[in-house]
């Protein structure tokens, strides 16, 4: 059996980042509290809290007191630093630059539109950390759409500016842009309301679609490691599952099927974001062993 790791699969630079300034903490104390899955992928949370790292939850913060606590990639909204100032919490930022520069963004264009009658609306998750983080840069008030058929909730009447959660689909995001353009323009005209369309997917993900596409055609099945949690791995398997047909996906070794690999000699491994390479090698040796036995 042929069997190639993506090399381009693996850890973005945020959740390298968060990772190594979680194990540089982790060195010189016992434990290091994570509010939140320091990275959506259940095998790398287990490994680093068998070195310490403690995941607590909103609800933990509120009642913890003088510890250290990381902030993950993914970002906080500014109710989170509020809590961990009142508590004598010190923090760790490991919030990603690009994620930063986001909410930066939208809280400067939150004080202008307010003033102007108009609206935030985000494309992403409800409930997202990430999304919770962008949501809180304008006081709660940005509209969040998951869906397509969620956009009733926008008035088209007023200003809009528009913002994606770093890791959706750019195609999505785009025909969202376009809906909301034609209903604007149907409901006030050519000459009436402005529509600000901001490019806010990472770029870290919207490449990957057209190299992960390559990569799923050249083999004759795929392997997709990630995280049952990973918004961009969930994305990303279904773009390999459009290209590849003979796609699978998997949490960990456990969950690879030999059946998967009947009469073929070829097969490739990728993932998400947030998969640690040594999970995919791990994939890779379990699909070399089944396949020797098979
Ligand atoms: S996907 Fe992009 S924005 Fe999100 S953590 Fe990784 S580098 Fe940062």
């Amino acid at each position: 059996m042929n069997i190639e790791i993506d090399p381009r699969s693996g850890f973005c630079f945020g959740v390298v980042n968060a990772i190594n300034q979680a194990e540089k903490e982790l060195q010189g104390a016992d434990a290091l509290h994570c509010l939140g899955d320091i990275v959506h992928n259940s095998e790398e949370v287990n490994r680093l809290e068998k070195k310490g790292l403690i995941t607590i939850d909103h609800k933990t913060l509120e009642n913890l007191k003088g510890k250290k606590v990381l902030l993950r990639a993914h970002g906080e909204p500014p109710e989170t630093y509020r809590i961990a100032k009142e508590n004598g919490i010190q923090i760790v930022d490991a919030t990603c630059p690009v994620v930063l520069k986001l909410q930066t963004k939208i809280k400067r264009s939150w004080q202008v539109i307010k003033e102007k009658g108009g609206q935030i609306v985000i494309y992403g998750k409800k409930g997202h950390a990430e999304v919770n983080g962008l949501v809180g840069q304008t006081d709660g008030n940005a509209i969040v759409i998951e869906h397509l058929d969620q956009i009733s909730i926008i008035d088209f009447s007023k200003p809009i500016v528009l913002f994606s959660q770093t890791t959706m689909s750019p195609d999505s995001y785009l025909e969202l842009a376009e809906i909301i353009r034609i209903r604007m323009v149907e409901i006030v005209g050519n000459d009436g309301v402005p529509l600000t369309i901001n490019r806010s997917i990472c770029g870290q993900v919207s490449n990957r679609k057209k190299e992960v596409e390559q990569f799923a055609k050249k083999h004759q099945a795929i392997v997709f490691v990630s995280g049952e949690k990973s918004s961009n791995g969930k994305m990303l398997y279904e773009i390999c599952k459009a290209a590849n047909d003979r796609t699978y996906m998997v949490t960990s070794p456990n969950g690879v099927n030999a059946d998967w690999f009947k009469n073929i000699d070829d097969v490739g491994i990728c993932g998400a974001t947030s998969t640690p390479v040594w999970l995919m090698q791990m994939v890779s040796d379990q699909i070399k062993k089944l396949t020797i036995a098979s």
